[in-house]
C-alpha cells in the first residue's frame, strides 16, 4: 500500500502536526486503501502561511504569463503521462467506471493545458485602456491575481475539481492552498507529486488532506486568504459564506442542483431516452448538474417511461474496473445509505416506482444499487425538490411549453437545465426561459472547459471554466494618471 500520510506544504513532504491519519475505502469492496494525512488547524495555519509567502515574496505571481503557462502546461503533461494509474486511483477511491476516470482525468489534464493559454493570453491582455470624460487624466485597468486562495473540493470528480480550481489559480499568479474531500482525497496527492515535478515553486500550490470541520474549516476562517472557491454542498457552501463575511473574503460557490430535462412530443424518444440515461446515470448520478427531474410531454409520456426502463434494467453494475460496466458503486456508506433513505421517500411521497433500488442480485459487498426511474412523481414530494446526488431519476408529463417552464424553473436550484424538441424555435425560446447558469439543447451533461459552468439561484455565486474561470481569481485594479501641464489649481491657485 503505497503511503499518503503526508501533506504537501511549502514543496515539501509534512507529516501533521497532531500525526493523525484517516482511511479511504474501496466503495466496490468496502475495504480500506490508504490511510491519509488528517490537517488540523496547526497545519492549515502552516499550509497558508507557505501560500502567502510564496504571494508575497515568491517568484511566480512576478512571472511573466508565458512562464507560468509553461509550468502548467509541464503539470498537464505530469497528469497524461500517467493517465491509466491515476484512472485507477479514481475508480478505486470513488468507484466511478474507469472509461469515466479516464475521460475526467484527460480533462484535467486539459484544463491546465487550457489556462496555460489563458496565462499567456494575459501578457498580452492584462492592461487596457479605459476612455475617460475629463482628457486631463488618463487611465488603465489592470488584471491582478487576488492573493492566496482556499480551494474546498467534494469527491464526485476528485481530480477534476482540482484542476478546475488549481489551474485557473496558478494561471492568474495566485497561490493556493488546497483540500479534497476526506472521501476521495488520493489523487490530489499524486497532483502534488506531479506538481513538484513540473517545477512548480515551493508554496504554490499546498494540498492539505483532512476532515470538513478539522482542516475545511480552519481553512475557510484563516485571515490570510484572500479568496476562497468551494464545490460542494448547499449547507457546507452557506458555511463557507459566513466564514467569508467575517473579512470580507472573496467566494465563489458552486453548490447543489436539481436540474430539470424537458422533454417535447416531436423528439426521437430513443434519443431521448440515451440523453436522459447520461444525464442522471453518469457517474452514478453523482453529479451536481445532474438532470434529475424530468419532464415528458404527455403525447409520448408512457412510451419514453417504458423504453427508460428497458434500457435502465440493461445497465452492467460492478467494480468500475471491469469491462463493460456503466454504473459503479455509490462512493461511501453515507451516501449509499442518503440515496437509498431517497428512494423509500419517493414510495412513501407517492411516486410510482417504475425500477431499481435494490442491491443486485450478484453483488453482495459494495455500495451497490439498481439506478432507479419513478414515474407521476408528485411536483411537492421532496424527491421532486431536493437532490439525490444518486442515479435516481424522477419523471413527470406536462401538458404545454408553458407547463413545462414554469415546472422546470419551480426549484430553488439553478445550476443546469436541458430541453429536447425538433423545433429549434422552440428550443432557443425555451432556453431562454430557464432559469439556470448551463443549458443544454438535445443532450444533457457535456461540459467544455472553454464553457462558463455554475449556477442561478441557491446553486451558486459565480462561474468556473473558460475566461469566467480565470476571473474567479483575479482582482481588477485602475492606475489612473494626471497628465495635464496645468496645477490642478483647487487649493494652490
Ligand atoms: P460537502 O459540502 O459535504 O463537502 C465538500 C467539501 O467541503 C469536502 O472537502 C468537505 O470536507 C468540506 N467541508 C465539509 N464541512 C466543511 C466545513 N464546515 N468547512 C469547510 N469545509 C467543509 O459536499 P460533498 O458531499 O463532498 O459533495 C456533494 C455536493 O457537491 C453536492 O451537493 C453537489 O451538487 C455539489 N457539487 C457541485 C458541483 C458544481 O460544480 N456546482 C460540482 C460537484 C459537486
Amino acid at each position: 500500500m503505497k503511503s499518503y500520510e503526508h501533506l504537501f506544504i511549502d514543496g515539501q513532504w509534512a507529516a501533521p502536526v497532531k500525526r493523525g491519519t484517516f482511511e479511504t475505502v474501496d466503495p466496490s469492496n468496502e475495504t480500506v486503501i490508504a490511510r491519509v494525512a488528517a490537517a488540523t488547524s496547526e497545519d492549515i495555519d502552516r499550509a497558508v502561511k507557505a501560500a502567502r509567502k510564496a504571494f508575497d515574496e515568491g517568484p511566480w505571481p512576478r512571472m511573466s504569463g508565458a512562464e507560468r503557462a509553461a509550468i502548467l502546461r509541464r503539470i498537464g503533461k505530469g497528469i497524461r503521462d500517467r493517465l491509466q494509474e491515476l484512472a485507477e486511483i479514481e475508480v478505486r477511491d470513488n468507484g466511478k467506471p474507469l472509461p469515466e476516470a479516464l475521460w475526467d482525468l484527460g480533462d484535467a489534464a486539459g484544463c491546465f493545458e487550457f489556462y496555460a493559454g489563458l496565462a499567456e493570453r494575459l501578457d498580452r491582455d492584462a492592461e487596457k485602456p479605459v476612455a475617460l470624460s475629463d482628457d486631463r487624466f488618463s487611465s488603465v485597468a489592470r488584471k491582478e491575481p487576488v492573493g492566496v486562495a482556499g480551494a474546498i473540493i467534494p469527491w464526485n470528480f476528485p481530480l477534476l475539481m482540482a484542476a478546475w480550481k488549481v489551474a485557473p489559480a496558478l494561471a492568474a499568479g495566485c497561490t493556493m492552498v488546497l483540500k479534497p474531500s476526506e472521501l476521495t482525497p488520493l489523487t490530489a496527492l499524486e497532483l502534488a507529486h506531479i506538481a513538484a515535478a513540473a517545477d512548480l515553486p515551493p508554496g504554490v500550490l499546498n494540498i492539505v488532506t483532512g476532515l470538513g470541520h478539522e482542516a475545511g474549516a480552519p481553512l475557510s476562517e484563516h485571515p490570510a486568504i484572500d479568496k476562497l472557491a468551494f464545490t460542494g454542498s448547499v449547507p457546507t457552501g452557506s458555511r463557507i459564506m459566513q466564514a467569508a463575511a467575517r473579512d470580507i473574503k472573496n467566494v465563489s460557490l458552486e453548490l447543489g442542483g436539481k436540474s430539470p430535462f424537458i422533454v417535447f412530443a416531436d423528439s426521437d424518444i430513443d434519443a431521448a431516452v440515451e440523453w436522459i440515461m447520461f444525464g442522471i446515470f453518469w457517474n452514478q448520478g453523482e453529479v451536481c448538474s445532474a438532470t434529475s427531474r424530468v419532464l415528458v410531454q404527455r403525447e409520448i409520456y408512457a412510451r419514453l417511461v417504458e423504453r427508460l426502463a428497458e434500457q435502465t434494467r440493461k445497465i452492467k453494475i460492478g467494480n468500475g474496473l471491469e469491462d463493460g460496466v456503466l454504473l459503479g458503486p455509490l462512493v461511501s456508506k453515507g451516501q449509499y445509505e442518503k440515496v437509498l433513505a431517497a428512494v423509500e421517500r419517493g414510495k412513501q411521497e407517492g411516486a410510482r416506482l417504475v425500477t431499481g433500488g435494490s442491491r443486485p442480485a450478484h453483488l453482495d459487498t459494495g455500495y451497490f444499487m439498481e439506478p432507479v426511474v419513478f414515474a407521476d412523481v408528485p411536483e411537492l414530494s421532496s424527491i421532486w425538490q431536493e437532490e439525490i446526488f444518486g442515479p435516481v431519476v424522477c419523471i413527470r408529463a406536462f401538458a404545454d411549453e408553458a407547463e413545462a417552464v414554469r415546472s422546470a424553473n419551480d426549484s430553488r436550484f439553478g445550476l443546469a437545465a436541458a430541453v429536447m424538441s425538433r423545433d429549434d424555435e422552440r428550443c432557443e425560446r425555451v432556453a431562454r426561459a430557464l432559469r439556470a447558469g448551463i443549458v443544454w439543447v438535445n443532450c444533457s451533461q457535456p461540459t467544455f472547459t472553454e464553457a462558463p459552468w455554475g449556477g442561478y439561484k441557491q446553486s451558486g455565486i459565480g462561474r468556473e471554466l473558460g475566461e469566467w474561470g480565470l476571473n474567479n481569481y483575479l482582482e481588477t485594479k485602475q492606475i489612473t494618471r494626471y497628465s495635464s501641464d496645468k496645477p490642478w489649481g483647487w487649493y494652490i491657485r
